[in-house]
C-alpha cells in the first residue's frame, strides 16, 4: 500500500487535515507500505513559505514520518503540461477565453444536485490553433468519452463503498467541459496535475475528504485517457465546526498550531478527529 497527504500550502493545517494525514499514515504503516506527503503548491500567488514551513512543522509535532522525498509540485509544471498537451495533440480539448463573469451570465441558475455551473459551451467552436494568451483550455467531453477506455474505480471510504463506471451522461451534466489547462501559466489545471501525480507517485490508495469525491470521476477519465493506472479511493468524512460547516482554510480557530498553542498533545489532536 502506498498512501499520500497532499495539502496546498494555502493555509494553516487544520483538524480536517490531521484526519486526513493520520489516517493516510496509519493505513499504510498497518500495512508495511509506504506514506508519501507531496505539496501542491502550483498556485503561486496564494501559497506562502510560513505554510510550507508549519505543514512540515505540524505533521512532525503529531509524529508522522513520510518515505523519500517530498514532492513540490511547482518543480514540475512541465510534466504535468507534457500530459496536457497529449490530450491538446488528440483534439480533445479547446481554448476558452471566457472570464467566471462571462459564464454566470450564460449560464442559467445552477440545477439541484450540480455542484457548480457546468461550463455554457460558449467557446466549444473554438480550434487550439486560434488559442491567445490567458486562453485557458477545456476538454471536450464528449469527444473525450468516445475515445476513453471502459474504466471504473472502487471506493473504499464508508459514505460510498463500491465501484463507480464511468458514466458519461453523468460526467457531461455534472462536469462538462472543465478547464484542464490552466491560463495564468503554461500547466495543467489542478485536479488533473493531482492525480498524475498519484500516478507517477504509484499511490495505491487516494484517502482524502469527501468533499474530493466529486471530482472522482473526471480524474479517473483524465487517467485513463492518459494511459495511467488509476488508484483505489477512499473518501473520508469531513470534520466539521459547531455549525455543521467544513473547516476551511480560513477557520484559523481550528488550526493545528492554535490547538497546539493551547497545550494540546497529538493524542488530544488523534481523539478531537476520531482516531
Ligand atoms: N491539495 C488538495 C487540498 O489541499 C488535496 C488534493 C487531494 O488530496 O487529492 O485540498
Amino acid at each position: 500500500m502506498r498512501t499520500r497527504f497532499a495539502p496546498s500550502p494555502t493555509g494553516p493545517l487544520h483538524l480536517g487535515h490531521a484526519y486526513s494525514a493520520i489516517l493516510a499514515h496509519d493505513m499504510a504503516r498497518a500495512a508495511g507500505g509506504a506514506f508519501f506527503l507531496r505539496l501542491e503548491d502550483t498556485d503561486l500567488e496564494r501559497c506562502k513559505p510560513e505554510y510550507e514551513a508549519q505543514i512540515f512543522d505540524d505533521l512532525r509535532w503529531l509524529g508522522l514520518t513520510w518515505d523519500g522525498e517530498v514532492l513540490y509540485q511547482s518543480d514540475h509544471l512541465a510534466v504535468y503540461n507534457a500530459f496536457l498537451n497529449r490530450l491538446v495533440a488528440r483534439d480533445l480539448t479547446y481554448p476558452c477565453k471566457c472570464s467566471r463573469k462571462d459564464i454566470a451570465n450564460a449560464t442559467a441558475a445552477p440545477q439541484e444536485g450540480v455542484a457548480h455551473a457546468v461550463y455554457p459551451q460558449t467557446c466549444k467552436m473554438r480550434n487550439m490553433s486560434e488559442r491567445s494568451e490567458n486562453d485557458a483550455i477545456r476538454i471536450h467531453m464528449e469527444r473525450a468519452l468516445e475515445v476513453v477506455p471502459e474504466v471504473s474505480f472502487t471506493e473504499t471510504g464508508d459514505a460510498h463503498q463500491g465501484t463507480y463506471p464511468i458514466d458519461p451522461e453523468h460526467l457531461i451534466q455534472t462536469v462538462g467541459d472543465v478547464v484542464i489547462g490552466r491560463k495564468d501559466i503554461e500547466t495543467a489545471a489542478y485536479f488533473m496535475a493531482s492525480a498524475i501525480d498519484d500516478a507517477r507517485q504509484s499511490i495505491t490508495h487516494v484517502i482524502r475528504g469527501e468533499d474530493l469525491f466529486e471530482f472522482t470521476p473526471v480524474q479517473v477519465m483524465l487517467l485513463s485517457l492518459l494511459g495511467l493506472d488509476v488508484p483505489v479511493y477512499h473518501h473520508h468524512g469531513l470534520i466539521r465546526d459547531d455549525n455543521g460547516k467544513r473547516l476551511a482554510k480560513r477557520d484559523d480557530a481550528r488550526a493545528i498550531s492554535k490547538y497546539r498553542a493551547d497545550g494540546a498533545t497529538p493524542a488530544d489532536i488523534r481523539a478531537m478527529v476520531g482516531l
